[in-house]
């Protein structure tokens, strides 16, 4: 129970990655803060994942709400301990077909929800000189994609954003770190052709896509107290499959 006590907070933890990641950290004795934009979605998680877990209704991209949000979180559980910004959508589209609404929207939720979070965990942690911030970017944000010029892009901010944070705040004994995930079977993944399955499952090493425990794996263990000397850094998960 490396986690007991610890106040975990995990947005977009209403499905798939999130999810995981959630119940990973439950299972290990943290009170996990489930984050997703509607409440019904978050409180199936927190009953899911049972212990001390509570359901908060966010919209990440909204900075007001964010705050709301962290005011709620550090008067129910208290200090955070863990931020995982997972949530994310995808608004795929070929460049020139792009509506601005769909590049405005993915970097809202991906980007500047991380933002948003990550700035209001920010005070706590480094007042408690503990932390462990963890983003959840993609192998598109590493590699591009044809199609998901707002999704990469957001997720290789991501990056940047960490790198920056790890900076900023290593000296409070705060880590910032990334994970990047290969194709991860959820929701999102769900539109994938049967094709792209086959080749992905031929490409990577590991033979198979990725699932939602893989990546709750390599989360909580950046977020373990032994890590303290990691940070700034991208961890992929994929299966080896950009390699
Ligand atoms: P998913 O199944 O589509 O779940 C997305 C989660 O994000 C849901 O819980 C959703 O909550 C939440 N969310 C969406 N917009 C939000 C907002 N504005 N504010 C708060 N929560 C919001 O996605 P997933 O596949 O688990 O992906 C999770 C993360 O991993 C994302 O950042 C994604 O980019 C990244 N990733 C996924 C893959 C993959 O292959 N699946 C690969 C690389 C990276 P609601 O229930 O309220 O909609």
């Amino acid at each position: 129970m490396s986690f007991q006590d610890q106040v975990v907070i995990v947005t977009g933890a209403s499905r798939g990655i999130g999810r995981a990641i959630a119940a990973a950290f439950a299972a290990k004795g943290a009170k996990v803060a489930c984050v997703a934009t509607t409440l019904a979605n978050a409180t199936a998680t927190a009953e899911t994942i049972g212990g001390s877990a509570r359901a908060y209704a966010c919209d990440v991209s909204d900075s007001a709400s964010v705050e709301v949000l962290f005011e709620a979180i550090l008067a129910d559980l208290g200090t955070p301990s863990v931020l995982v910004n997972n949530a994310g959508i995808t608004r795929d589209g070929l460049i020139i077909r792009m509506k601005e609404e769909d590049w405005d929207r993915v970097l809202a939720v991906n980007l500047k929800g991380a933002y948003n979070c990550t700035r209001a965990a920010a005070k706590p942690m480094m007042k408690a000189r503990y932390g462990r911030i963890i983003n959840i970017t993609s192998i598109i944000g590493q590699t591009g994609a044809a199609g998901q010029a707002n999704y990469a892009a957001s997720k290789a901010g991501l990056i940047g954003l960490t790198k920056s944070i790890a900076k900023e705040l290593g000296s409070r004994n705060v880590t910032c770190n990334a994970v990047a995930p290969g194709f991860i079977t959820t929701d999102m993944t769900a539109e994938l052709s049967d094709d792209f399955r086959a080749h992905v499952e031929k490409s990577a090493p590991a033979g198979r896509l990725g699932t939602p425990e893989d990546i709750a794996g390599a989360v909580v263990f950046l977020a373990e107290a032994s890590s303290s000397y990691i940070t700034g850094q991208t961890l992929t998960v994929d299966g080896g499959l950009s390699l």
